[in-house]
């Protein structure tokens, strides 16, 4: 465990903080909750906006942005264009948006094809439709890491990277340290 400190941090300022959740699996959330007590730390240095922890819809203008997930369907251009142009300093967070990961899968077959193996010919479908409504959002040919649509200005790779791992880079980063993981961080055997 990474045994830094709140008190050993100097922020400029409260930093503004706002996470999303693309196409993934929330794991990469799941791993920044992993640093257990040290959250009460987190939020001694930083504030909180738009993430499913404060249940805000919108982000704000904010210092840092964490991503998590591929980019899928429209609605996941549309949140990740709000965060780049809100957010001064963009991380893409796990292999699911640093390189598409596990969602990225599917782009060796064609949509058609896996709507119907899902929705059609799935196991245990029953009244076979592929869905079409107005709230779903529009599904893209292919997902995307998240520098195929915006700029990215730090990249967390992991799956999902370990808590000592993001909390090493939130607590460096509020500082205003160089990004420099030691091996047991980045290390993935
Ligand atoms: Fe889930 Fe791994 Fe993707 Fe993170 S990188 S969202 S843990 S599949």
């Amino acid at each position: 465990m990474n045994d830094l400190q709140a008190s050993d941090v100097r922020p400029r300022d409260k930093m503004v903080v706002a996470t999303a959740a693309l196409c993934g699996c929330f794991g990469c959330h799941m791993s920044l909750l992993d640093i257990d007590e040290r959250i009460l730390q987190l939020v001694e240095l930083i504030e909180f906006d738009r993430t499913p922890l404060t249940d805000i819809k919108t982000v704000g203008k904010c210092d840092i942005g964490l991503i998590e997930g591929g980019v899928a369907n429209a609605d996941n251009v549309e949140v990740l264009r709000e965060f780049r142009n809100n957010c001064e300093i963009l991380v893409a967070i796990g292999a699911c948006a640093v390189n598409g990961g596990v969602p990225a899968m599917r782009n060796q077959f064609d949509l058609k094809e896996c709507l119907e193996e899902v929705y059609i010919h799935g196991i245990g479908v029953e009244n076979p439709q592929v869905p079409n409504d107005v709230e779903i959002p529009l599904l893209l040919d292919m997902v995307h890491p998240i520098h195929e649509v915006v700029r990215v200005d730090y990249f967390m790779p992991g799956c999902p990277p370990t808590a000592d791992t993001i909390w090493k880079f939130l607590t460096d980063i509020i500082a205003g340290n160089e990004i420099n993981f030691p091996y047991s961080l980045i290390h993935y055997d």
